[in-house]
Formats: structure tokens, C-alpha cells, sequence
């Protein structure tokens, strides 16, 4: 089989990069290796959707601007024949609370998300009582919230990208990258676990936490790892307002969901690798023993909530500065891309990432957006760039 562009992973970003390339009348051929359309594993599915521009770093904010204001048409943009392409995008806001220590952090990133017209702000214990008085403020010192953002349904975002990238000619392949045939600078084909092979012109690693394991097929390395992400559905039978997306300082963070939340928070301790069983090991009490009481100083009202159930997902964590890298990472290898170590932030990031991916493609550059300090150089120049505060 050929290709000209050969997409490796078709979760949302490979899916997203497959939808904008084809969305500019690229008059090549795209094909994208998915080995289960299940997404059972995937990141996408797990993620809990949160789509904000409340970051640090003016790329990150610019990514969600146009990937909020995308996702805000997505339905009428992105619906096709057998999909009506509906996220269930809810504008419900995103509020971070910070103690005493992040006030300094939180109060720059403030000023830069202003600089950069994004509608938000900092509200005082005083304020964040009156506009959320379940929000406990016991160690809140301030807090900063952006009314306009929210969440969507992640699955839902997956699918639409994939079924309008199918319906302008992108065809998913169902298969398993095991390989890559090169000659000198270049990527040539893809071998493929059933035997078949692809030829192609260009060559995208998107297989998100399976990153690291296509850049070993052309001997790069990427410093992307899976770490596992457990989440958490509860319901709580106090009577509470309507809240944003709440996040504090320890990583804690929960939204509204149907008629209970779900939340979590990232464990940092837990060592690299997939994990699924997370009713045995270091996951078995996780939720009693460390998110209850984070929940509970979040909304003092979740001391008594009933767990109804938790699973496990993985971030591909970056964990040379938590940021995605966007670009050639393989030594030699021109035609061979990548937008990967997404961390927690591959969602609201998606339709920007595929805009630029499709830019890489067919104009060679960034068009829109310069997201050229997203690049692998800066690890291979051991330039960190994190974002910072609240992540
Ligand atoms: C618990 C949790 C909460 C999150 N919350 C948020 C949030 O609120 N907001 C946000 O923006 N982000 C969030 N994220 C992060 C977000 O989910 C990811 O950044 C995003 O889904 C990454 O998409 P992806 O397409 O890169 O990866 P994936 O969705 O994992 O897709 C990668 C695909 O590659 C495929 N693949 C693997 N190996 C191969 C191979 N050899 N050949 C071909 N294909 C292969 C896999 O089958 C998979 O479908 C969260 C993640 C988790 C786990």
C-alpha cells in the first residue's frame, strides 16, 4: 500500500492532524494506523475533557484560544452524514485556587493570559465565597477564574475529528506499527504487525503514551513515558451550586458530571509504565487515602460523598519539562514528525496541534502559529520549557 501522508496513532491528535490536512484540499493521500478503534487504552477517552487558556505560556494560551473558539463551532464545522459531531462543550468556567506560596505564580500567569486577551480573573476569598460558597477557603490565599472556558466530551471530539476526516478521504487503518524501513535521511514505509506495509512521502508519530516505542523503531528517543491517571466518579447528596472546573496547587482538581463530579489527582510518585490494575499495588487506596481530603478542602460538602467508581487512564507525560514537542525529533529522518507528550493538556490542544501539523505538511512551516520553541531542539539544547504554577 502507499500513502502519501502516513498518520501513526488515531487517537485525538493523530485524528485532528489527519482532519486539517485533508480540510485544505491536500491532494494526496492520507492514511492513519489505529489498532483499536475500541480506543479501549487510549488516552483520549480517559481524559476528563477540560479545555481552558489559563496557562503560562503564551504558546499553550494561544493553542486553547483557537482550539476553544474550534470546539465552540465544532458541531456546525464538523458534522457529517452519520454524526452529528455534538461535544456536549459546556462553557461552565475553570477556577484555580492558590495558597499563600502561589500567589506570586498565579498573579503573573494572570497578567499574561491578560496580555494575551484571555477573559479572566482574579478573585479575592471575599469574591470566590460570594460567586461559590460550597468552594471551602480554608487555604485559599486567591484564586483565578475564567468564566468562558469549560469542558467537553472527549470521545465525542475523537470521533467527530475521525468521522470528517474519513468523509474527506482519510482512510484508518486497522493495524499496529512494529517497524520502519529508511534509507538515509528518510523514513520510507511502515511495516505493519499483519505483514502488509505502507510506503509514504511523510511520516506523523501521534501513538501518544506509545510514543517512545515508534521513535525506537528509527533509534530516536523522545523523553515521553505513560504514567497512569486515575480518575473518579462520586455523587454527594448536600445540595451544591453549579461549579467550574476546580484545580488547586496540589494537582487536585474535579468537574461537574451528570448528576455527581468527577476528579482526581495526579499522582507524581507512582513510577512510569502502564498500569491497568489499579485495585491492587499503589492505586488500591489511592482515593481514600490521598483525593478524598483534597476533595473535601476543595468543597467541604464532599466529606461525605459516595464513590460510585474509579479508572485508570495515562498521560504521556513529557518529563523533560511537561510540554508537547511538535516536529522532526528522529536524527536524520526529514519526512518523520511528531506532536506527542501532550501530559494533561492534549485535548484543549488538539485542533491546534492539527492546524499546525497540517502547516508542517504542506507549507513546510508554521503558518499561523509559531510554535517552533514546542521543537525537539530544546531538549537535545537542554532548554526546559515548563509551564509554571498550576499545570
Ligand atoms: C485521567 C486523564 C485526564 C486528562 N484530562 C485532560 C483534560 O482535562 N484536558 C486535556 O486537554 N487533556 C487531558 N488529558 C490528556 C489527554 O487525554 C491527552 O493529552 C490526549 O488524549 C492525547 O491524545 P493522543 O492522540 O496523543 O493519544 P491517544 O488518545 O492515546 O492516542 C494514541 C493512539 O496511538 C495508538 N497506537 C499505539 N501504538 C501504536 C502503534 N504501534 N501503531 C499505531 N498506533 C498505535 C493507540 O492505540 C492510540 O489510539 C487527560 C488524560 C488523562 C489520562
Amino acid at each position: 500500500m502507499k500513502s502519501d501522508i502516513v498518520i501513526v496513532g488515531g487517537g485525538i491528535m493523530g485524528s485532528a492532524a489527519a482532519y486539517f490536512i485533508a480540510a485544505r484540499s491536500f491532494s494526496g493521500s492520507i492514511c492513519v494506523i489505529e489498532p483499536d478503534n475500541t480506543y479501549a487504552k487510549a488516552s483520549t477517552p480517559a481524559g476528563a475533557g477540560g479545555i481552558r487558556r489559563l496557562m503560562s505560556r503564551p504558546e499553550n494560551i494561544r493553542m486553547s484560544q483557537f482550539s476553544i473558539d474550534f470546539y465552540a463551532d465544532f458541531q456546525s464545522v464538523m458534522a457529517t452524514e452519520d454524526n452529528p459531531a455534538d461535544i456536549e462543550f459546556r462553557r461552565q468556567g475553570y477556577l484555580f485556587l492558590t495558597d499563600a506560596d502561589g500567589v506570586a505564580s498565579l498573579t503573573a500567569n494572570y497578567e499574561t493570559q491578560c496580555n494575551e486577551g484571555v477573559p479572566a480573573d482574579l478573585l479575592d476569598v471575599d469574591t470566590l465565597r460570594a460567586l461559590f460558597p460550597s468552594v471551602g477557603t480554608k487555604n485559599v490565599a486567591l484564586a483565578c477564574h475564567s468564566p468562558q472556558d469549560g469542558w467537553i466530551d472527549p470521545h465525542a471530539a475523537l470521533m467527530g475529528f475521525r468521522k470528517k476526516a474519513s468523509s474527506l478521504g482519510v482512510t484508518y487503518v486497522k493495524d499496529r506499527v512494529a517497524g520502519f524501513e529508511t534509507s538515509g535521511v528518510s523514513v520510507k514505509r511502515a511495516m505493519l504487525e499483519s505483514g502488509e506495509t505502507i510506503s509514504g512521502d511523510i511520516f506523523i508519530n501521534t501513538a501518544g503514551a506509545w510514543v517512545d516505542d515508534i521513535a525506537a523503531m528509527t533509534g530516536a528517543k523522545l523523553p515521553v513515558v505513560p504514567m497512569c491517571r486515575v480518575q473518579h466518579f462520586w455523587r454527594c447528596s448536600q445540595e451544591i451550586e453549579p461549579l467550574p472546573l476546580i484545580k488547586d496547587d496540589s494537582g487536585a482538581f474535579f468537574r461537574p458530571e451528570g448528576d455527581g463530579f468527577a476528579g482526581g489527582r495526579p499522582s507524581w510518585e507512582v513510577q512510569p509504565g502502564f498500569t491497568w490494575d489499579i485495585d491492587r499495588g499503589y492505586f488500591a487506596n489511592y482515593f481514600e487515602d490521598t483525593v478524598w481530603e483534597l476533595l473535601a478542602n476543595m468543597v467541604p460538602k464532599f466529606q461525605t460523598i459516595k464513590l460510585e467508581r474509579s479508572w485508570a487512564g495515562h498521560y504521556a507525560q513529557n518529563l523533560f519539562d511537561g510540554n508537547m514537542i511538535i516536529g522532526t525529533y528522529s536524527k536524520g529522518h526529514d519526512n518523520l514528525l511528531t506532536a506527542c507528550g501532550f501530559s494533561g493538556h492534549g485535548i484543549m490542544h488538539a485542533p491546534a496541534v492539527g492546524r499546525a501539523l497540517s502547516e508542517l505538511v504542506i507549507d513546510g512551516e508554521f503558518q499561523t502559529l509559531d510554535l517552533s520553541r514546542m521543537g525537539f531542539a530544546r531538549v537535545l539544547d537542554d532548554k526546559p520549557y515548563s509551564e509554571t504554577g498550576i499545570k
